[in-house]
């Protein structure tokens, strides 16, 4: 295989080869063709002397084809008066059996100074001709010529096999999505029409008294195989049915409020792209919005607080509560919420865990809890685990927490009753 250096591969002007061809004709395999021992003698030499990496010869016109098939030569000089086999039939032979998309240059050497013979030649499939006696320097020429559009034809056929095997791996990607998304999109839509979505609740306690003062609605989805909620609205968003899923959720949450005690609010959950979608309108319009707490739980980045903030102004006036979900992880970072300046701060699991044992997490929440005093909002530490874990918040003034040590999420109203500071039952 010819391979034209980088360099020049790339460089739509650079034919001047001169500077890439040493390395093309090292790489190169020309084949002589001529039933006269003295001729092959003489261009043997030739191209060596120019610096062709392989010259095979034969005499014997009839063994070309099988020679071409063997050795895959990258240029032939091919006599044309040979017994057997002449050169124009050769070149037949070659045109017709070779691969079409083979591109093998064949410079014709002859002592048949007419035109007819050349034309003969170059109507058979001959790219160029040299007449006997030859200039050296022309013969050159035109092997360098050949060998370098050869170099330039495997170039391009590398090329286009490496975009060939780009598209097809891009397709298999596309369908295999595609296919995916499919499933995705009939699962969601069966569990959105057949039900199978149902709600547990999360009691929220107050860390120094231990009363109930709220409980988080969390989605479950009891199909097999079992996937977690977060899997099902991710899938769900892809699938661009998000804001039905979302929005199913909060509506099948808030016709349990009844089951509520009046003082104890109900928090749901909602990104932000579904707080702006236009479905999510009158969801709240049939509760009291003052037992609501709506915790925005980001998934990518806020683009545009101006409307979302509008948006959350009308659900304001509603009495509804914001929340920044997962302060401290994620996208809730300090700008978020100096842009939101929710009601309430739930404070990532990720900070309480072995908080009692890390003087950082003890730090950081330190500062969240003098935010959130600057803020005048309620902070709600999640996922607390341990009474060390409890304990220590409760030293450093944390009002409310949520985790597996109080109760985990279960259903309403029974959920309620098992939730103390000291653990529920199981
Ligand atoms: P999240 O909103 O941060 O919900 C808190 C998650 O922490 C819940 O997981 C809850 O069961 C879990 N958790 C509570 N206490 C503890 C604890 O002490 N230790 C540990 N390790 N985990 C605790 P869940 O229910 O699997 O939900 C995971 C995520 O899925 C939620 O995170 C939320 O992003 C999403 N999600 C769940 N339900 C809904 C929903 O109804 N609507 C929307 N939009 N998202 C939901
Ligand atoms: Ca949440
Ligand atoms: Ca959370």
């Amino acid at each position: 295989m010819l391979l034209l250096p980088s360099s020049l591969a790339h460089d739509g002007d650079a034919l001047v080869w001169p500077s890439g061809l040493p390395a093309v004709l090292a790489a190169a395999t020309v084949l002589v063709v001529d039933d006269e021992p003295a001729n092959v003698l003489l261009l043997r030499h030739l191209l060596e002397r120019r610096g062709v990496g392989r010259i095979d010869t034969l005499t014997d016109s009839r063994d070309v084809l099988t020679a071409c098939r063997e050795t895959n030569p990258d240029l032939v000089l091919l006599d044309l008066h040979m017994p057997h086999l002449d050169g124009h039939t050769v070149l037949r032979q070659l045109r017709t059996s070779l691969p079409s998309t083979t591109y093998l240059p064949v410079l014709v050497l002859t002592a048949d100074v007419t035109s007819e013979a050349r034309d003969r030649a170059l109507g058979a499939g001959a790219n160029d001709f040299v007449t006997k006696p030859f200039a050296q320097a022309e013969v050159l020429a035109r092997v360098s010529n050949l060998l370098w559009s050869r170099a330039l034809h495997q170039q391009l056929e590398v090329h286009n096999a490496d975009l060939a095997a780009a598209l097809t791996a891009r397709l298999e990607t596309d369908r295999r999505e595609a296919r995916e998304l499919a499933v995705i999109g009939e699962r969601t839509r069966q569990a959105l029409d057949g039900g199978a979505l149902r709600m547990v609740f999360q009691p929220v306690l107050d860390v120094q008294r231990g009363a109930v003062v709220g409980v988080e609605a969390l989605a479950r989805f009891p199909v097999e195989p079992y996937r977690p909620p977060n899997e099902w609205f991710d899938d769900a968003r892809r699938a661009g049915l998000g804001d039905r899923l979302e929005l199913a959720a909060v509506r099948a949450a808030l016709r349990q409020l009844d089951a509520l005690p009046p003082d104890v609010f109900l928090a749901v959950n909602l990104s932000p792209e579904c707080v702006l979608s236009r479905n999510m309108t009158e969801v709240f319009d049939a509760v009291d919005g003052r037992r609501v707490v709506l915790e925005l739980t980001e998934h990518t980045r806020v683009q545009d607080y101006g409307q979302l903030l509008a948006r959350l102004d009308e659900l304001r006036l509603q009495g509804v509560r914001i929340a920044v979900d997962d302060t401290g992880a994620g996208y809730a970072g300090l700008q978020h919420i100096l842009e939101l300046l929710p009601d309430v701060l739930k404070l990532d699991l990720q900070l309480i865990r072995g908080i009692d044992a890390d003087p950082i997490r003890r730090a950081l929440t330190t500062a969240l809890l003098n935010f959130a005093n600057e803020l005048g909002a309620s902070v709600i530490a999640e996922g607390i685990e341990t009474p060390e874990e409890l304990a220590t918040l409760q030293s450093l003034g944390v009002g409310w927490g949520q985790g597996y040590l109080f109760a985990r999420p279960g259903d309403l109203p029974v959920v309620l009753e098992s939730a103390t500071l000291a653990g529920g039952p199981g």
